[in-house]
């Protein structure tokens, strides 16, 4: 049997991403371990397939989390991806970064780098913003379409609602996209 520089157990997003910078320079031989099956699958094809597979044992761990003393000890359903692509095969698509001040809290705790300022360029250097009726590149970087103008107005009510109400119930703000 081949040797290999390098296992990774698990061909989720990060599985993949480290698989493919490892293997960049072609001095590595990388072995890519996935316990699920290939991502040649109709429902992993379409987008909002993600409702036809968010309970497939096919492609999903389909795991159960233990009773949560903080829900009212309800037990809930907590789907995983198993299959190659990991969850990111079986994802809803939707695409945001954290919010900047979290970020500067990591830098801020002692992790010269992670501000958001010095993060930024790293999101800009694997995106590549396309518009959402273009047809996606088989290979290359991550593609992300910008579909803030297809919001229904009713969102941005709710939204507006929920900051209102908020200060009655607890210290959390909604952040209107
Ligand atoms: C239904 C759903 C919707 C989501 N929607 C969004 C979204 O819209 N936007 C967003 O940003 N995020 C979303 N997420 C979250 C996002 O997809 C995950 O956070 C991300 O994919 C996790 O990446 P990971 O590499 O940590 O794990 P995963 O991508 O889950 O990869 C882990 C991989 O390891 C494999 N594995 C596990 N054990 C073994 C083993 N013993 N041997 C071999 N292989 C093994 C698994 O089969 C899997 O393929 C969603 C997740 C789910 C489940």
């Amino acid at each position: 049997m081949a040797g290999f520089d390098y296992i990774i157990i698990g061909a989720g997003s990060a599985g993949c991403v480290l698989a493919d910078r490892l293997s960049l320079n072609g001095k590595f031989q990388v072995l890519l371990v996935e316990a699920g099956p290939s991502d040649d699958h109709f429902w992993l094809r379409v987008p909002l397939g993600y409702g036809m597979t968010f309970d497939d044992s096919r492609v999903n761990w389909r795991y159960h989390t233990i009773a949560e003393t903080g829900l009212g000890n309800r037990q809930l359903y907590w789907p995983r991806g198993r299959v190659l692509g990991g969850s990111s095969s079986i994802n809803a698509l939707v695409y945001h970064y954290g919010q900047p001040a979290d970020y500067d809290d990591w830098a801020a705790s002692g992790n010269p780098g992670w501000d958001y300022h010095s993060i930024k360029p790293i999101y800009d250097s694997f995106e590549d913003i396309i518009r959402a009726d273009e047809e996606l590149p088989k290979i290359g970087k991550l593609s992300v379409s910008d579909v803030s103008d297809e919001y229904h107005p009713l969102k941005s009510h709710f939204f507006l609602m929920a900051n209102c109400l908020a200060p009655f119930f607890s210290a959390t703000y909604f952040v209107v996209l």
